[in-house]
């Protein structure tokens, strides 16, 4: 059975549907449980209206404060929880491999797959990743 899963999570309101599944797998295999956001650079050209840092600071911070949110209600220790900045792909294959997750749970769409069957963020994720992946279909 899994031992260690890794919830990607956009942190939109579509991820409340995961968590559901999340919290009622992970009551029977047991398993430990880490969090994943990732937050996407900003492009280049915001360097030329606002201090760039400042926007990706508060990014993190949001970011943070709304993982913290969720790892409360699934009991998951702050150390389990992961901001990364970078390529959401690799940033999600990079940290499960980092932590030895044998399943990543994402959602089949989120902020940007509404229109597609499968988002491509989760697309992203089911190639190359080198265990498990179970995509929660999310309802129309
Ligand atoms: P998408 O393919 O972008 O529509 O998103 C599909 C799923 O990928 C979402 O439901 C999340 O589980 C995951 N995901 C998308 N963006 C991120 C992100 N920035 N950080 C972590 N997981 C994400």
């Amino acid at each position: 059975m899994y031992k260690h899963i890794l919830l990607a999570t956009d942190l939109s309101d579509e991820s409340e549907y995961v968590l559901k599944k999340v919290r009622s797998m992970r009551g029977f295999t047991g398993a430990k449980l880490s969090l994943i956001h990732v937050v996407e650079p900003m492009p280049g050209y915001s360097y030329a209206y606002l201090g760039i840092e400042d926007i990706e600071g508060q990014l993190i911070e949001e970011a943070r404060t709304a993982l913290a949110k969720i790892g409360q209600s699934l009991e998951v220790d702050k150390k389990d929880q992961w901001i990364e900045v970078g390529p959401t792909k690799s940033k999600i294959h990079a940290i499960a491999a980092e932590i030895g997750a044998d399943l990543i749970i994402c959602g089949s769409h989120g902020r940007h797959g509404l229109s597609l069957l499968l988002g491509s963020t989760a697309n992203a994720i089911l190639h190359g990743a080198k265990c498990d992946v179970l995509v929660v279909r999310l309802p129309e």
